[in-house]
């Protein structure tokens, strides 16, 4: 499928910066219509051959430039259940690398060329996230320790404490990509998003942009979020405990229940560096405007430029602690 503009005939695409479909041909605002025809592997505008890539759900033709949404890849077990539109257009994330790279005196020139640049890819990259309503269980025992003189002697006074918790926490929208190509690590950099953002999907949402199908299944990939909600849990448990000498764990139960799965797909700018010989990756949260990936000339693995303005947000927790010290 593909959007065509009702005044003019031309292609529209979502713009990032209005909030709409923008037409730039006549630069009619929502002026699209949506327009199926042709088989997947031909351009709905053109007719020319598509290269389709195996997880690719859009692709633009090399021939026209129209954009062409593949219907069966928005469809059936591939339609997504929700999306966060792009917030940020390509002009800006071009002034925002400028900005953040041009005071770095070793960044090569061509670097942040316009011919460079001029393929900076907008990408949906899939996610999975997960809800579950969670609960720890814990019990430990804990010592405070005090220690003070008189005269020649120096006493010792330790206390033993039972210490009990009993936490609810529930997880909402937990993240983790789908997409084999996004590796794992830049995509843990890049969040986080603010999901209070996400929009229901809607086909028109991908339309000047590129998009992947999950790669693997909500199920292969749940192990990641279990791991996540687990390690909030502990960081969640331990600032509850303070005070202590020494604190040893004697029962730790976790009971996770998932509440339900969301397809959803996150904006990302990506933009391809050629080196010497060497491919260098950048990514734009298409959200938040966070910067990842790594310069030729710092060596270093990949980094995080800039701040984000986001808090954590997914774990809007309600949060109930049953304490219990006796000693
Ligand atoms: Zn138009
Ligand atoms: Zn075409």
């Amino acid at each position: 499928m593909l959007f065509r503009c009702k005044n003019c005939g031309g292609n529209t695409v979502f713009s990032p910066s209005v909030g709409k479909m923008y037409c730039p041909h006549c630069d009619g605002i929502d002026s699209e219509e949506k327009e199926d025809k042709g088989t997947q592997t031909e351009c709905v505008n053109c007719g020319a051959p598509l290269t389709i890539g195996e997880y690719n759900s859009t692709c633009q033709c090399e021939y026209c430039g129209s954009y062409i949404i593949l219907n069966e890849r928005v469809d059936g077990k591939y339609r997504p259940d929700l999306v966060l539109p792009f917030k940020i257009d390509k002009k800006s994330v071009v002034d925002m690398l400028r900005a953040e790279f041009k005071k770095r005196i070793f960044t090569p020139e061509s670097f942040l060329s316009e011919a460079t640049l001029k393929d900076m890819k907008g990408i949906y990259v899939p996610f999975w996230m997960y809800d579950y309503a969670a609960r720890y269980e814990y019990e430990g025992k804990g010592t405070k320790v005090r220690v003070w003189t008189t005269g020649d002697t120096e006493y010792t006074e330790t206390s033993y404490y039972r210490i009990e918790r009993d936490m609810n926490v529930d997880f909402d929208k937990i993240p983790v990509d789908a997409s084999i190509a996004m590796q794992n690590d830049v995509m843990d950099l890049m969040e986080p998003y603010d999901y209070q953002q996400l929009e229901g999907f809607a086909e028109k949402y991908m339309s000047g942009f590129f998009g992947e199908i999950y790669n693997e299944d909500s199920d292969t990939l749940e192990d990641r979020a279990r791991t996540k909600a687990n390690k909030d849990m502990e960081d969640l448990l331990q600032g509850t405990i303070s005070g202590y000498t020494t604190v040893v764990p004697e029962n730790k139960n976790v009971t996770m229940n998932k509440k339900g799965v969301h397809y959803t797909l996150l904006p990302v700018w990506h933009y391809l560096y050629k080196y010497k010989d060497k491919d260098y990756d950048f990514y734009v949260n298409g959200q938040t405007g966070k910067i990842i990936g790594s310069t030729p000339v710092s060596k270093a693995k990949v980094l995080s430029y800039g701040a984000t303005v986001f808090v954590f947000a997914w774990m809007a927790l309600s949060f109930i602690i049953g304490i219990l010290e006796v000693i």
